[in-house]
């Protein structure tokens, strides 16, 4: 680690292809972790309602299948599964049966090999560093899957809270305390947003079946994020999510030409603000204040 730090020339070119070989590896990941939840989720409640046992075989697993086209099937060889390169080398289209790849792919691997760089440019090659890439990378997959699915699964949400608050028990980036009210807050504030919703819809509007608030995969998020960001970063990444929320819903509309109605994933506006909260540390909530003439 001590030797990368000296050596970045060394280190960069290194972090940027472990980072493609990550992004790739988490496209797999957000395409097939739900098709496994659902299946979990179907097996459950059939085994709940007592229905017969159905032949159900489960989808791929996230590690051992090989990629192969969506469309033709083919299996891919290892020289169309080189991150980013093989997508441009074959100009986004499968070579047999010329459907074009989902830009998903290199772009959650570009995106990742970025993440990654930023990640040891603010925090170097050590333990700071890895614990950065750990958060970020954790934020990439539940945006993916938010936005493909509109789930934020607990199998990632909830992991990544534990691992802020064992960072913090080592005094990672900050003590203990600010990581474990972060968590709380994070959870809370999102609690409360939703349930004054939900009550000034039953009380003020008399809405007999009201909206649900927030969605608990949010609160779950959020939760993590301050974990990550202690207990100061909390209200930051609130005002910055919705922001940002603000900026790219209006545009997600306008491109979609949907009403308002419609249900638009938050995971990802809370993972970018968290993102920027995280890697901006003090200095952003010293800007606002200053800004702001509280301080
Ligand atoms: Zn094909």
């Amino acid at each position: 680690m001590a030797f990368l730090d000296q050596n970045p020339g060394l280190g960069y070119p290194l972090v940027a292809g472990f980072g493609l070989l990550l992004g790739s590896f988490y496209n797999v990941v957000i395409l097939r972790l739900p098709k496994r939840l659902v299946w979990e989720w179907k097996k459950d409640a059939r085994e709940v309602l007592e229905l017969p046992e159905v032949y159900d075989p489960p989808p791929p697993g996230i590690a051992v299948e090989r990629s192969h086209c969506p469309h033709c099937k083919r299996q891919l060889s290892w020289y169309e599964n080189i991150p980013l390169f093989s997508y441009l080398a074959l100009r986004g289209r499968c070579r047999t049966c010329k459907t074009p790849i989902s830009i998903q792919y290199p772009a959650v691997e570009l995106l990742t090999m970025l993440v990654m760089l930023a990640c040891v440019a603010c925090f170097g090659f050590g333990w700071q560093g890895f614990g950065a890439m750990v958060f970020t990378s954790f934020l990439i997959i539940l945006s993916g899957i938010d936005l493909r699915t509109q789930y934020l699964p607990d199998s990632l949400t909830l992991p990544l809270m534990w691992l802020g608050i064992i960072a913090a028990s080592d005094n990672l980036y900050f003590p203990l305390k600010p990581s474990v009210l972060g968590a709380i807050a994070g959870f809370a504030a999102l609690w409360l947003a939703g349930e004054l919703h939900r009550q000034y819809q039953i009380v003020v509007k008399r809405v007999k079946v009201p909206e649900v608030g927030m969605a608990p995969g949010d609160m779950k998020l959020l939760a993590a994020i301050g974990a990550w960001v202690g207990l100061k970063g909390v209200l930051p990444v609130i005002l910055l999510s919705s922001a940002v929320g603000a900026v790219f819903g209006s545009l997600w509309l306008l491109s979609k030409g949907q009403s308002l109605k419609i249900h638009i994933p938050f995971g990802p506006y809370l993972a970018i603000a968290g993102a920027i909260v995280f890697f901006s540390g003090d200095s952003l909530l010293q800007a606002y204040l200053r800004f702001s003439g509280l301080a």
